[in-house]
């Protein structure tokens, strides 16, 4: 993006971004997921960090929350109720670690303090003489709403504390700032997903609107005004932070306390010392996060020492000494390259969204199915768009809707083509059916079977390649023909299923080694009819080169020894049809390297001399040139010895070229050896 366009995006992002706050904190509505509106301020902070030029004082960056509505009595927060700082990853744990252990001028004292980081709705409690006086939200973080009666519904939130307590570390002095003073706390209200399912039966029975996720409940009941409604919600309520100051020493002390107090606290708090302990907690949960019965998001960090928290400060809107970890989002925005239609077992046409590579849910997605032409339209989903994609646990990835605002200009309501993308045959569709099908009956499974045949032991023989990976690299859209094997990246096939980061890396180097191909495989690949491996190879004799043979004349082909004319005829006609010689030219374009003929013609030039070979050779594959020297009689070693006749050494030959050296083995080129055979 150049600057210009750069502000554009800037400005589109603010006016959508605001648009959804506004929804959000003042309408309690909710169009779009926290996680998709997380990923397009992340998108902004990252532009602006970028181009600081193009910060406004109004950019939703740089304020949190929303107003409050008049429904409520507005209070102001005598301490501020601040945002927290994000980190996305360890690399971002670790800067934040680094700057505050820079500030404090040694690392934390008393380590750090982590905490579930609960979906919920953030709120203040006052507390007066030990008596719950009035709980607040948090609005714009500087003024809320006073909410108390209906968080006086919540079961556990206590409504005068426990101020009787024999424990030693609450002292005399600690009870009597509690019970004579103002005393503030804050905490999350939260739903668990037990009762966030069963009102949503209730909704459905209804015939109502189901809720989007739990929060939403958790917010919608509190700022209801008519408390019946809170209190007809199983709402919960864990405490994380003691905002007055009890003269304890760190966090740790305080949630103790807090606990002997009558508060609720989450049982998976836990103080640790360091940030690679954070990292396995947090992997750790990673794993386990759908096993608790209420929604996180991550892991809140807090440096325990409170003395070290009032050197560290604030930073614009939020506090130094916390940062909340969070998990890789299940949402996330993207943009939609293409709309391409892939073919089904039964000739289903279905369009499949090809995706700006993102991480979602922990893995790289490139693709997403888009159901149908009518699911298109429902959705409104255009080329260009910039989307909402959505993957949930093992959930095939899924576009949830586009952001119409940031569409560009002209992008034009998408329409399923008219002749099928494989075989150019009619695409129909049924009265009163939803799916387009291919009119070819044979379609996929021709398709299905060029592919098998392309890449089969004889052809390009592609390694992890069998038919069931071939039926699944179709079924996500990835291939619908052999050209689209060389297009496919790592990040393609990470996200799918049987495909762990060392089978897609294995598949992908083993298709990158075999785009070197001898001219008789090459031919075998193309699977012309009556074209089986012996004609395929009597052809690569007869013409030599690629380019020969792709120009063969029917006399040329007619001629050779053995051609029927039958079989000459297939053959010229497929070389002079266009579409086939594109796909050749397609498979070039590629990166598919076709090899000079070589004859295999049996011979004895290299008899009982010992070959290692070692390197990247100009032409020939390391497999190629084994195969070769035993044609030729010569043998093949594995190491450099004193027996070792000769080394062929290319590119990059590493030690065994010195090893060479030292045991005065002849080293040659593959000119020479192949000088040696003719
Ligand atoms: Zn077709």
């Amino acid at each position: 993006m150049n600057k210009q366009e750069t502000k554009n995006r800037i400005d589109k992002l603010k006016i959508e971004i605001n648009h959804h706050r506004y929804l959000y904190h003042v309408l309690d509505k909710q169009e779009i997921s926290d996680e998709a509106l997380d990923s397009l301020k992340h998108e902004l902070y990252s532009l602006e960090q970028e181009n600081p030029e193009f910060i406004t004082l109004d950019s939703p960056t740089q304020r949190i929350g929303g107003e409050p509505l008049d429904k409520f009595v507005k209070v102001s927060h005598e301490t501020p109720m601040m945002s927290m700082e994000d980190a996305f990853n360890y690399t971002e744990l670790a800067d934040w670690e680094t700057r505050i252990s820079r500030i404090l001028g040694h690392e934390p004292k008393d380590g750090y303090f982590c905490e579930m980081k609960m979906d919920g709705l953030a709120v203040s409690l006052i507390y007066e003489k030990g008596i719950l006086a009035r709980a607040v939200t948090r609005g714009d973080g500087q003024v809320g709403e006073d909410v108390t009666q209906n968080i006086k519904t919540i079961d556990s939130i206590p409504l005068n504390l426990k101020t009787e307590s024999e424990k030693l570390k609450i002292t005399t002095k600690n009870l009597n700032l509690i019970s004579s003073r103002r005393f503030e706390v804050r905490g999350e209200i939260y739903l668990s997903k037990k009762e966030f399912e069963r009102l949503n039966k209730e909704q459905a029975e209804k015939g109502l609107p189901l809720y989007a996720n739990p929060r939403n409940i958790a917010a919608g009941s509190i700022r209801q005004l008519d408390s019946k409604v809170a209190a007809s919600r199983k709402l919960d309520f864990n405490i994380y932070e003691m905002v007055s100051d009890l003269g304890l020493e760190t966090h740790e002390d305080n949630f103790e306390f807090a606990k002997m107090l009558g508060f609720k606290i989450n049982p998976n708090a836990k103080k640790l010392v360091n940030i690679n302990q954070i990292e396995e907690l947090f992997n750790s949960w990673q794993k386990k996060r759908a096993q608790l019965p209420y929604q996180v998001d991550g892991v809140v960090v807090k440096i325990n020492n409170l003395v070290e928290r009032i050197k560290l400060g604030s930073v614009g809107k939020a506090y130094r000494w916390e940062v909340a970890y969070k998990w890789p989002a299940e949402q996330v925005t993207t943009v939609l390259k293409d709309i391409i239609v892939q073919v089904g077992r039964t000739g289903t046409l279905t369009p499949v969204a090809v995706l700006e590579p993102v991480l979602v849910a922990g893995s790289v997605v490139s693709r997403a199915t888009l159901h149908n032409e009518d699911e298109i339209h429902r959705k409104d989903v255009r080329i260009g768009d910039t989307v909402i994609l959505q993957k949930a646990g093992d959930v095939i990835p899924e576009v949830v809707e586009p952001l119409v605002r940031l569409r560009p200009e002209g992008a034009k309501v998408w329409r399923m083509p008219k002749k099928c993308p494989i075989c150019n045959s009619e695409v129909v569709k049924k009265e009163g059916e939803v799916a387009y099908k291919c009119s070819n009956l044979k379609c996929f499974s021709v398709m299905r079977r060029r592919i098998i045949h392309f890449v089969s032991k004889s052809a390009f023989d592609i390694e992890g390649m069998g038919p069931k990976i071939v039926d699944q690299l179709i079924n996500v859209g990835l291939i619908k023909s052999a050209v689209d094997i060389f297009k496919i990246t790592q990040d393609d096939l990470l996200p799918l299923e049987r495909f762990a980061e060392k089978s897609s890396e294995n598949l992908f180097e083993s298709i990158a080694n075999h785009k070197k191909i001898s001219l008789e495989r090459f031919i075998y690949a193309l699977g012309i009819r009556m074209v089986g491996k012996e004609l395929a190879d009597d052809l690569a004799k007869q013409f030599g080169t690629l380019e020969k043979f792709r120009q063969a004349s029917f006399d040329d082909i007619n001629r050779m020894y053995g051609v029927a004319e039958k079989t000459a005829n297939e053959l010229f006609d497929w070389l002079a049809n266009k579409g086939y010689q594109k796909f050749i030219d397609d498979l070039l374009n590629c990166g598919v390297k076709v090899l000079k003929y070589h004859s295999p013609i049996k011979a004895n030039n290299l008899d009982g001399k010992l070959f290692v070979v070692t390197g990247t050779l100009p032409t020939l594959t390391r497999e190629d040139a084994h195969k070769m020297i035993i044609q030729y009689g010569g043998s093949i070693g594995t190491a450099i010895t004193g027996k070792t006749d000769y080394l062929i050494a290319g590119e990059n030959a590493g030690s065994k070229l010195e090893k060479a050296r030292r045991l005065n083995v002849e080293i040659i080129s593959e000119d020479k050896i192949l000088g040696m055979i003719k």
